[in-house]
């Protein structure tokens, strides 16, 4: 059966213009799904019941039931671990901050990028999942904001939760398609990001298929053999080939890269470090985000201290002229922060 929730609007237009119904059924049917937030065609009523059987025999709303929705303690953070339909689990995190929500959905259950600070990573790869099941996450972020009354609040997606996005690249640009369609969830210019670990083939594509959506590259370390330590990928494209695509993707696309370094104490975050990655960096339109390390059960290290964190951004600022911030942590108490998303069963 097609989930609706995986469909393009000019392929739900096609494919209820195919069954000889009126483009204006498949208008009403994209306003159900990404106006009303719909879970399944219950209440849809503004079609005909013969458009309405056609869409019960061949087609259902992907919704993805929650098992189990978490908390933070202060309130701003909320994890949902959601049940795919041959079982597999994901996680979906909804972030509020003033006046704004982030939604961080997850492109794959489990990941087979093995970080070794990843909870994710550390669970091995499962599956990857499709457009539906991506764009089903938001909606379910969406629908949590319309129920607090707060429907304008979400207006970011990041593709940071579990998986490698562009390991899974043909799904994940199609539920990014889906999600900036002007009509629908409409989450255009520069609202969504995708992360990476480095994988050089996507990044090149990205940028020579003009893919309007920020990229973040998560590097933790600019020496080749001790970032191959932190991120296995490192040895299948390498730190030079990671940065001439990212050149690349700067020049075709005349944008700047956000990347990313989770700080950990005593390992990455000294100031020869910060020159490292300054010297690395230099010349590419470019802000770093510096991610103090979130605790997991499979690795020891722990989170850099503040002193540490200002250190780094003084020498990135000072020497080279870089932006960058240090990132909020936000949910840790309810594994919900960066790196932290595992799917318990
Ligand atoms: S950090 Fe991202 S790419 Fe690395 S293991 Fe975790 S989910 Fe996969």
């Amino acid at each position: 059966m097609t989930d609706l929730y995986g469909l393009t609007r000019p392929e739900l237009n096609a494919l209820v213009e195919s069954w000889g119904f009126s483009p204006d059924h498949a208008a009403s049917l994209w306003r159900h799904l990404y106006l009303g937030l719909a879970s399944s065609l219950g209440d849809l009523r503004e079609v005909p019941a013969r458009v309405r059987s056609r869409l019960e025999a061949e087609t259902r709303v992907g919704d993805l039931p929650v098992r189990l929705e978490t908390a933070s303690s202060d309130g701003f953070t909320r994890k949902f671990l959601l049940e795919l339909a041959d079982g597999a689990r994901i996680e979906t995190v909804l972030m509020r901050f003033t006046g704004r929500a982030t939604a961080c959905v997850s492109s794959q259950a489990g990941c087979a990028m093995g970080c070794v600070f990843c909870a994710t990573g550390q669970m091995g790869f499962g599956r990857q999942l499709s457009a539906g099941e991506i764009v089903s996450q938001v909606v379910r972020a969406a629908r949590v904001l319309l129920a607090a009354r707060e429907p304008k609040r979400l207006r970011n997606v990041v593709f940071m939760g579990m998986g490698e996005p562009l390991h899974n690249y043909d799904a994940v640009m199609r539920a990014v398609d889906i999600l900036r369609d002007p009509s629908g969830l409409a989450l255009g210019a520069g609202r969504i990001t995708l992360s990476t670990v480095g994988v050089v083939p996507g990044i090149r594509r990205m940028a020579d298929e003009a893919r309007p959506i920020h990229l973040a590259v998560s590097l933790h370390s600019a020496d080749q053999e001790e970032r191959a330590l932190l991120v296995p990928a490192a040895r299948r494209w390498p730190l030079d080939e990671l940065m001439d695509a990212c050149r690349h993707f700067c020049s075709a696309l005349g944008r700047r890269i956000f990347f990313e370094w989770a700080l950990i104490e005593g390992r990455n975050d000294t100031a020869d470090h910060a020159h490292a990655v300054g010297r690395l960096i230099r010349g590419l339109p470019a802000h770093v985000n510096l991610i103090p390390l979130n605790p997991t059960a499979g690795y020891p290290g722990a989170p850099s201290r503040g002193e540490a964190a200002r250190r780094f951004q003084r020498v990135l600022a000072d020497d080279y002229g870089l932006p960058s911030t240090v990132r909020q942590r936000r949910g840790i108490d309810i594994g919900a922060g960066c790196g932290q998303l595992a799917a318990p069963a």
